[in-house]
């Protein structure tokens, strides 16, 4: 089987704090590499993770909300500095783009590569993107601003490819069957959007609030640990990573004990932590 992992960047929201960065994470597929949300600050994360800037060739970013792409446009910036000039394919809200413009223009900076830019589709699921291994996909979610989460999804063809070469190889085969990993993060509880990840194998859910903070979350169009475990159960994945915590928790054990509650398969999505998808 081909490499695919999750690397957390940061797990936190937007308050800053000092026991976890803003949101960002890093999927890996063999060689191939994607950041999803670029918080501030995530160039040294990066460097903390041991992850290169440089093997990124896809960048998601979720929504506009500053704690989710403050850090994009220093790391398109250090890119050019380090003399990057393979493309990058940049998926966002479709006012980013006027955004890096501008913020590139002031600054007199003619980057060294294409950057290819694909703006997210409002109303419904969207094949973003596919490549010889992966399906990218985006999905609408229910925040203050257009939000969207995101699916990347192992092919047949890959698994099978990996597959053969395992036999002749003589490795023993493996459980293989197409892996899948979900981003849903920011969002409000809302059962139907499970029809949007139904299946996958590896769920990261924002966690915002612990559940006794039920009618915050909902006013900030945020959600709580059992929303993010009913959410998990409701479209029946495999496993479950709470992220995307408030500022306000050091100790994350009470958010997990009670998502665990009802759905055992939970995990904490901890700055630095990797997860095999
Ligand atoms: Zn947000």
């Amino acid at each position: 089987m081909n490499t695919f992992q999750l690397t957390i960047i940061g797990s936190g929201s937007a308050v800053p704090s000092s026991h976890r960065a803003a949101t960002s994470q890093v999927v890996q597929y063999d060689n191939k590499y994607i950041m999803i949300d670029c918080a501030e600050g995530t160039q040294m994360q990066l460097k903390r993770n041991k992850v290169s800037p440089m093997r990124i060739e896809h960048f998601f970013i979720s929504h506009l909300h500053g704690d989710h792409y403050f850090g994009l446009i220093g790391l398109i910036n250090t890119l050019h500095l380090i003399g990057k000039t393979s493309p990058i394919h940049l998926h966002g809200p479709a006012v980013l783009l006027d955004i890096i413009r501008l913020q590139l223009k002031a600054a007199d900076t003619t980057l060294r590569f294409p950057l290819l830019f694909h703006p997210l589709k409002e109303g419904c699921k969207h094949l973003m993107f596919e490549d010889e291994h992966l399906r990218y996909w985006s999905f609408p979610v229910v925040h203050r601003i257009p939000t969207w989460g995101f699916v990347f999804e192992e092919k047949q063809e890959a698994v099978e490819a990996a597959q053969s070469e395992m036999e002749e190889t003589a490795f023993q085969q493996q459980n293989c069957h197409p892996r899948s990993y979900a981003f849903c993060t920011d969002t409000a509880f809302r059962p139907e959007l499970a029809d949007y990840f139904r299946g996958v194998d590896l769920l990261y859910h924002e966690s915002t609030f612990e559940h006794h903070l039920a009618k915050t979350a909902e006013a900030t169009f945020h959600s709580t640990n059992v929303q993010a475990a009913e959410m998990a159960k409701a479209a029946e994945v495999k496993r479950l990573l709470l992220g995307h915590f408030s500022s306000r928790y050091t100790d994350l054990t009470p958010m997990l004990d009670e998502a665990r509650e009802l759905f055992q398969n939970t995990l904490l999505a901890l700055d630095g932590s990797i997860f095999d998808i």
